[in-house]
């Protein structure tokens, strides 16, 4: 990992903030992923995660598809890469998101709930020409989960009270009306379930038997076949140890053996964070640094309204300090003093803008460039950029297009 740091250090100073997408880091992660799952599951990118175009494009090869969760994703994915499938997920639809969708021939539908299996029948209906193929729908069920969910989750979007998914208790009737002949521009496909995020392989593989072992149950109570279960992404990316990876070799293993036991259904996974978070970067400079009340701040350019993660996962975002000699003013260079550490702060004027707290910077000065990492996924395409009108960052791509 030394082609991103060299690049940032020989950036122009006025290319600050930038982010840097390392395509070829990127690439090499998602192949990864694919030889682990070794064709026992099937492996869609969540696209809200990062939807940067090129970044879609450099992981075409390696994925079965798309996981969109609006009509702009739709729009946006199937003109990016138009030739792989797309699953359109996510709570509150519209009937114009939904036409758009079929339209576009997206596969398949995450039905979230009662009335959104209705819309998407009557506009199926409306919209199936005589040799259109049924859509195939998947419910995307909150399932009670055996337990609870680990201590550790990060983000918790069923297994409890939450607006996602269908209530288990109404699976069984919309299972009935997939499969009695009610919808027939709809085609019953199987179960949806995405529940938790920062999940470690074990624990998602515990998850996925049941999920799989429940979806399953729910088939043969109808004497349907069940062709597909979908058991969500949320593999763990740990922010405060960033060369720990999840293990994507024994979560591969682990869904190898539950696919054994399944041969009639495809499983399917739809990671986002841990796909694209490692491939990415966020470099900027530091304008000052000054003590406050005992404490060391440096303030960079930039803030949290380009790389919002930190502030709304109230992490410390992982960076390193890229040190530069010149210093173009008379006066004495602003430093951190010895073994103080430093909270990493942004421009804009809130408390809240902080990148990183309490960080050893031995030797920080004003001026020197500090690159944070892990700024792949859910970085600058959740940041609120317009907040105080700061300039927007430039893009960088390293590696082949
Ligand atoms: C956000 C989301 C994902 C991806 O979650 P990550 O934590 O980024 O892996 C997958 N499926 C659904 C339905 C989602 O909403």
């Amino acid at each position: 990992m030394t082609a991103v740091p060299d690049f940032v250090r020989a950036l122009p100073a006025d290319e600050l903030p930038a982010y840097v997408h390392d395509l070829d880091a990127l690439r090499g992660h998602a192949a990864h992923i694919r030889s682990c799952l070794g064709g026992r599951a099937e492996f869609q990118y969540a696209v809200k995660a990062n939807p940067d175009a090129r970044v879609l494009t450099a992981l075409a090869p390696y994925v079965d598809g798309y996981e969109v969760s609006s009509g702009g994703e739709v729009d946006h994915v199937s003109e990016t890469v138009p030739d792989l499938p797309l699953a359109f997920g996510g709570p509150g639809k519209t009937p114009a998101e939904i036409a758009t969708a079929l339209r576009r021939k997206v596969a398949r539908f995450h039905v979230e709930s009662a009335h959104e299996l209705r819309v998407l029948a009557s506009l199926a209906h409306h919209h199936a020409a005589s040799d259109a193929p049924p859509v195939g729908v998947l419910l995307r069920v909150n399932l009670p989960v055996a337990g609870g969910l680990p201590a550790t989750t990060a983000l918790a979007m069923g297994g409890r009270p939450s607006p996602f998914g269908i209530d288990p208790g109404e699976a069984d009737d919309l299972v009935r009306q997939l499969t009695d002949g009610s919808h027939p521009g709809l085609r019953w496909h199987g179960v949806h379930a995405h529940l938790a995020s920062g999940l470690t392989a074990p624990q998602q593989l515990d998850l996925a038997r049941q999920i799989v072992t429940w979806s399953a149950a729910l088939a043969a109570r109808h004497r349907v076949p069940l062709p597909e279960v979908n058991i969500g992404g949320g593999m763990a990316v740990d922010y405060a140890r960033p060369s720990e990876r999840f293990d994507w070799a024994a979560f591969g293993t682990g869904l190898a053996d539950l696919a054994d036991d399944h041969p009639e259904s495809v499983l399917k996974v739809e990671p986002g964070r841990a796909v694209t978070v490692y491939g990415g970067w966020y470099a900027t400079d530091v304008l000052d640094v000054k003590r406050s009340h005992g404490e060391t701040f440096a303030v960079l350019r930039g803030g949290t309204h380009h790389l919002r993660t930190p502030a709304t996962k109230g992490h410390d975002q992982p960076c390193t300090v890229l040190a530069v000699d010149d210093w173009p003013h008379p006066w004495p260079r602003p430093a951190a003093p010895d073994g103080e550490p430093v909270t990493f702060v942004g421009q804009l004027c809130t408390p809240k803008d902080v990148l990183a707290r309490r960080v050893p910077a031995p030797g920080l000065r004003a001026g020197d460039r500090v690159l944070f990492a892990l700024a792949g996924a859910y970085a600058w395409n959740i940041s609120h950029h317009d907040f105080l009108m700061h300039p927007k960052p430039r893009f960088h791509y390293l590696g082949a297009p």
